[in-house]
């Protein structure tokens, strides 16, 4: 019955399927599957596997899509892991961020990755040459 367990735990199928399918409690399959420490269907993210999917997002910018593919999990776990992280976010600084423009760092040519897109920088840097070629025209 165990190895039977593991077997399909292995083969990604869901423990209530599992349970269901063997005429077994949810909770001994359960007690199983953790008790083998194999990565089973359901199984949520260790405290290591989310600091290395907020490095690979963070400081590489990497999509969702390929946390996923380098770290061998679905991209609905990555993509929860990412979603809590950004509802954590909170702005001191009083602006109003929309919360689609903080959804992924972008990576500005020439200030590195960035969470607001357009670049703040960039965007205050063409301001002030416009700006500047305004007075001069004018004086
Ligand atoms: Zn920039």
């Amino acid at each position: 019955m165990r190895s039977n367990i593991l077997g399909r735990l292995q083969d990604g199928e869901r423990l209530g399927d599992i349970a269901n399918t063997l005429g077994v409690t949810y909770g001994t399959v359960h007690a199983i599957a953790i008790e083998s420490g194999i990565r089973y269907s359901g199984k949520h993210l260790t405290a290591a596997e989310k600091a290395e999917v907020n490095r690979q997002r963070i400081i590489d910018g990497r999509s969702i899509r390929q946390i996923a593919a380098a770290m061998g999990l679905p991209k609905s776990k990555i993509g929860r892991c990412v979603q809590s992280q950004f509802s954590r976010v909170v702005d001191t600084g009083g602006t109003h961020v929309s919360p689609r423009n903080l959804r992924r760092p972008k990576r500005c040519p020439e200030h590195g990755l960035v969470r607001l897109w357009p670049c703040v920088a960039c965007e205050g840097e063409k301001r002030r040459k416009l700006f500047l070629l305004q007075r001069g025209r004018k004086a």
